[in-house]
C-alpha cells in the first residue's frame, strides 16, 4: 500500500538552537533503557544515513547482547555526493549528537564513544573537541561515565561503510566484512556496536527531549518524521533542508526547482534518477523503490535541468564508483570497470545501442553478487538513467 502524500512540510528541530543538553543529558540518563527503547520504537525513527533501519530496534538489538564491551559509534563519515547535511549539524549543533551518544551508551551499557569523521572535514576538528572537551567536564562533575573520541578517516568513500569503518578504526585496509554477523553483535574490535548516522543520533535527541510522539506526528506511515535533504544542481536555493518526509517529488520541485527539471537524483550516486514524468508518483520515503515511493537515502537531492547530458551524469557518477570501489570483489572492482568503458564505448559508437542491455544485465549481476552496498548500488542509478534517457546514451 502506498502512503498517503501530502503538501510539502518544513520542520525546524535540528538546528533549533536548544541550548539546555545538560538538563536533557541528566533526565534522560535517569531512565531506565528498555524505557528509552520503547520512546525510539514508538517515534518510528529510522536510520538517517540512507538505509532506513529501525533505530530503536539498533539500539535493542545490542543492548540485549551480554557482552561486558560495547560501543557508540556516531558515523560521520559523509561521502555520498551531494550530500552535505552531517558536517552542518557538526558545526551547528554538535552538543545533540554528543548527549545523543552518551544515552546510546547507557542504554546499550557502554562507555565509550566514537566519532568517525570524514577526513576531508578535518577542518571541524578543533571546533568538534572543544565541544567534546565540555561534554566530557560536565560528565565528569556529574558523575556519568563517557568518554568520546575522534577518529578522523582518511578519504575513502567505503569507509562510510560500517564495517569497512570498522577495519580502518582497527588499523587495517578499509575494506567491508561480510553481514552477518551485524554490528549489533559483532562491530567494531568484534564487540557489540552501535553505529548511527549524524542525522539519526541528533533526532533521537529531539524524541528525547520533546517526546517521541512530537516527531511521530510528522510525516506519514512508514516514514515518520522529518529529514534534512542537501538540495543541490540546477536550483536557485541550493542548501540544506529540514522536510517532513513523505511529500511527492513534485512538490519537492515546485519549491527548489528552476521551472526547468528534467530529473532529480534522489540519494546520491548510490540512489536513482527520477524523470519528469515520475515525478507526481514518486513520494520521498522509506518504502517501495520507484514504483510509486522513493527512498531517500542520505538525503542528496541533485536537481539537473534540460541543458544538462544525462550521459555526462552517468559518466561521472561511473567514474567515482570505479574510483571508489575498493577492490576487494570481482563483481564491483571489474563491474565498475567495464560499465564506464562500456558506456564511453556506445557514446563514441563503437559499440551498438543494444551494448546498454548487456550493460544492464550485468548490473543486475553486480546487485546479487557485490559484497557490499556500494557494488550493490551502482544498479540504482545506472539503469534509471540508461533506461530513462536511453536517447542521450548512443552514438
Ligand atoms: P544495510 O541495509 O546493510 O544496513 C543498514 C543498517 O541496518 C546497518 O547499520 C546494519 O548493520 C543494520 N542492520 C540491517 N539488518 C540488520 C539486522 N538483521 N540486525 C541488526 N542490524 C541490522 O545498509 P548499509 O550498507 O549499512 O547502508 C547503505 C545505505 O547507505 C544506502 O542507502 C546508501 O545510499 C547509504 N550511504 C550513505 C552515505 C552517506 O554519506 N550518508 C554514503 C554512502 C552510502
Ligand atoms: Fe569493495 Fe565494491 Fe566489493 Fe564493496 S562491492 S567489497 S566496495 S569491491
Amino acid at each position: 500500500m502506498v502512503a498517503a502524500t501530502y503538501q510539502l512540510k518544513r520542520a525546524d528541530f535540528i538546528f533549533k538552537n536548544d541550548n539546555d543538553w545538560e538538563k536533557i543529558l541528566d533526565k534522560t540518563l535517569k531512565r531506565a533503557p528498555q524505557e528509552l527503547i520503547n520512546e525510539l520504537m514508538s517515534s518510528e525513527l529510522k536510520g538517517r544515513g540512507g538505509a532506513g533501519f529501525p533505530t530503536g530496534l539498533k539500539w535493542k538489538l545490542t543492548a540485549e547482547d551480554s557482552s561486558e564491551q560495547k560501543f557508540v559509534i556516531c558515523n560521520a563519515d559523509e561521502g555520498e555526493p551531494g550530500t552535505f547535511k552531517d558536517r552542518e549539524i557538526l558545526s551547528k549543533v554538535p552538543y545533540k549528537v554528543l548527549t545523543a551518544m552518551a544515552v546510546c551508551g547507557h542504554v546499550i551499557g557502554s562507555q565509550q564513544g566514537y566519532i568517525y569523521l570524514r577526513g576531508e572535514y578535518k577542518f571541524l576538528v578543533p571546533e568538534l573537541q572543544k565541544a567534546i572537551n565540555e561534554f566530557e567536564y560536565y560528565c565528569q562533575q556529574t558523575g556519568h561515565e563517557f568518554s568520546i573520541k575522534i577518529f578522523l578517516g582518511s578519504g575513502a568513500y567505503i569507509c562510510g561503510e560500517e564495517t569497512a569503518l570498522f577495519e580502518s578504526m582497527e588499523g587495517k585496509r578499509g575494506e567491508p566484512r561480510n553481514k552477518p554477523p551485524y554490528p549489533t553483535s559483532s562491530g567494531y574490535m568484534s564487540q557489540p556496536t552501535v553505529v548511527n548516522n549524524v542525522e539519526t543520533l541528533a533526532h533521537t535527541f529531539t524524541i528525547f527531549k520533546y517526546g517521541a510522539k512530537k516527531f511521530y506526528d510528522l510525516g506519514v506511515q512508514y516514514s515518520r518524521g522529518s529529514k534534512l535533504f542537501s538540495v543541490s544542481g540546477d536550483t536557485p536555493k541550493p542548501g540544506i533542508y529540514e522536510l517532513e518526509l513523505g511529500m511527492s517529488l513534485q512538490d519537492f520541485v515546485n519549491e527548489f526547482g528552476d521551472g526547468d527539471t528534467k530529473a532529480v537524483q534522489v540519494g546520491g550516486a548510490s540512489g536513482f534518477l527520477v524523470p519528469r514524468k515520475r515525478f507526481e508518483k514518486t513520494t520521498i520515503g522509506y518504502r517501495g523503490k520507484l514504483t510509486g515511493i522513493s527512498l531517500p537515502t542520505g538525503g542528496s537531492m541533485m536537481l539537473y535541468n534540460s541543458s544538462r547530458s544525462m550521459y555526462n551524469v552517468l559518466d561521472n557518477y561511473l567514474e567515482f564508483f570505479r574510483e571508489e570501489s575498493c577492490g576487494q570483489c570481482t563483481p564491483c572492482r571489474v563491474g565498475c570497470q567495464q560499465l564506464h568503458s562500456g558506456i564511453k564505448a556506445v557514446k563514441r559508437g563503437e559499440k551498438p545501442a543494444q551494448y546498454l542491455d548487456k550493460l544492464l544485465k550485468l548490473t543486475e549481476t553486480m546487485q546479487l553478487t557485490a559484497k557490499c552496498g556500494l557494488g550493490q548500488s551502482v544498479a540504482n542509478s545506472f539503469s534509471s538513467i540508461v533506461e530513462n534517457f536511453r536517447e542521450e546514451m548512443i552514438y
